[in-house]
């Protein structure tokens, strides 16, 4: 792998963009409840675009003790989680039935022994991942004359996972005992394991050992990483430090590692061995492990958003307009900015603003992903520090306080850099 790859997350309200930019992304993550509602629509999708995808478990969601996720506006349970409940056995449609939320002794034991709950999850969540589009695919394939690449289609299985927050949480524990056991009846497709946890977790050393160590298994091909609610921007250079530290050792045996939601920090991560990461189109590059799957609306949420490349990061529409006012050299030059510079002002209707600009992120994300490979790594590191030094005293008007911290997380690790 010579660059790190961008895989978008699957919403159907984007799909405009995973066509008009289909070189712009490597592929998709789709959350379980969402493909059990839309399967034969994706799985179309799938066959035509043919693009790679993963499939998010989503086992964590049945933790939250707000249970209004799974709910409709009349207090019964959504049809897409009543679906998943059907493919994802006993457990969770009790859970769904009693509107409550998963319990550890759902799977363990008075004596800490294991329940026949722990095999029964694990091996229809696997089961579900490789069954359910290759069933609805094949019966489609008939009209999609060509053989699909070989890279795309469904990459790796996800194992089951749960949000811990230390290694004594019996979480944990549950979520390594899936691991150990997914790996001994691992099937034809590349098995993925998920570390989801919080950021305090990471600030620990110790922490990140003994999960290496308790992931890190034969049979694990890769991993998936999800700190609750870590945006990167906001991160302090610790726990992203801590993060490129957990990618190192993870990726140890040129296994892959991907994080379910970050944003250029992630990129660069690479360079510790993060193969890729996943966000929406210029939304969703963080996610509190509490908060509920998009429901109606723009996905990006009702102001949009624009990408400033040199800052790397987003700010609503207006901000942008002022900040390029002040600083004409933050207006970015991409194609897309290029063929639209009129779009960007107040009177443009806002959905159309939404899609130039969203257009604009998916472009500079390409071009991000390939630097990775153009510049060498030492470039990348210090444009960070140049560009915050340049707009140091702008602070107040400028976001640029994450490019200082990133930059000494990449410094404190500098000796882990792969070479
Ligand atoms: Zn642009």
């Amino acid at each position: 792998m010579k660059q790190p790859e961008y895989y978008l997350w699957y919403y159907p309200l984007d799909k405009a963009y995973y066509s008009e930019c289909k070189d712009k992304y490597d592929g998709f993550a789709i959350s379980a409840h969402m493909l059990t509602h839309f399967v034969n629509s994706f799985s179309a999708f799938q066959s035509a675009i043919n693009k790679p995808y993963f499939i998010d478990p989503e086992t964590a969601a049945f933790q939250d003790v707000n249970s209004s996720r799974f709910l409709n506006s009349k207090g019964g349970t959504r049809t897409s989680w009543k679906k998943l409940a059907k493919y994802y056995g006993s457990a969770i449609a009790e859970v769904l039935k009693n509107k409550r939320q998963l319990r550890t002794t759902d799977f363990l034991n008075p004596d800490n022994s294991f329940k026949p709950a722990v095999q029964e999850l694990l091996t229809q969540i696997l089961s579900f991942q490789t069954s359910l589009v290759k069933k609805t695919v094949s019966g489609l394939s008939f009209f999609f004359k060509g053989k699909p690449s070989q890279k795309a289609g469904l990459q790796f299985v996800v194992t089951p996972y749960f949000f811990f927050d230390s290694l004594s949480d019996p979480w944990y524990r549950i979520t390594v005992e899936m691991v150990k056991r997914a790996a001994t009846i691992k099937g034809e497709y590349p098995l993925f394991a998920t570390i989801c946890t919080t950021r305090y977790f990471l600030t620990q050393d110790t922490n990140i050992q003994t999960l290496v160590k308790d992931f890190n298994r034969s049979g694990i091909d890769g991993f998936l990483i999800w700190i609750d609610d870590l945006k990167e921007e906001d991160g302090d250079s610790l726990v992203l430090g801590n993060l490129l530290k957990l990618v190192r050792h993870l990726s140890s045996d040129n296994k892959k590692v991907i994080n379910l939601y970050g944003g250029y920090f992630s990129i660069l991560a690479f360079f510790w061995g993060m193969s890729a990461h996943v966000s929406g189109v210029c939304y969703r590059d963080a996610r509190a492990f509490s908060e509920p799957p998009i429901f109606g609306g723009p996905p990006g949420g009702p102001v949009p958003k624009y990408y400033i490349p040199t800052l790397r990061t987003k700010v609503p529409l207006d901000n942008a307009m002022r900040i390029t006012q002040q600083f004409p050299e933050l207006k970015c030059n991409c194609l897309i900015c290029s063929a639209n510079a009129t779009v960007y002002n107040s009177n443009t209707e806002r959905s159309y603003a939404r899609s130039i600009m969203n257009k604009h992120f998916l472009q500079c994300r390409k071009i991000e992903c390939e630097e990775t490979t153009k510049a060498n790594s030492e470039k990348l590191f210090e444009t960070l520090n140049k560009d915050f030094t340049r707009y140091t005293g702008f602070e107040e008007i400028l976001p640029i306080a994450h490019l200082a911290r990133w930059y000494s997380a990449i410094r404190d690790n500098a000796s882990s850099c792969k070479p």
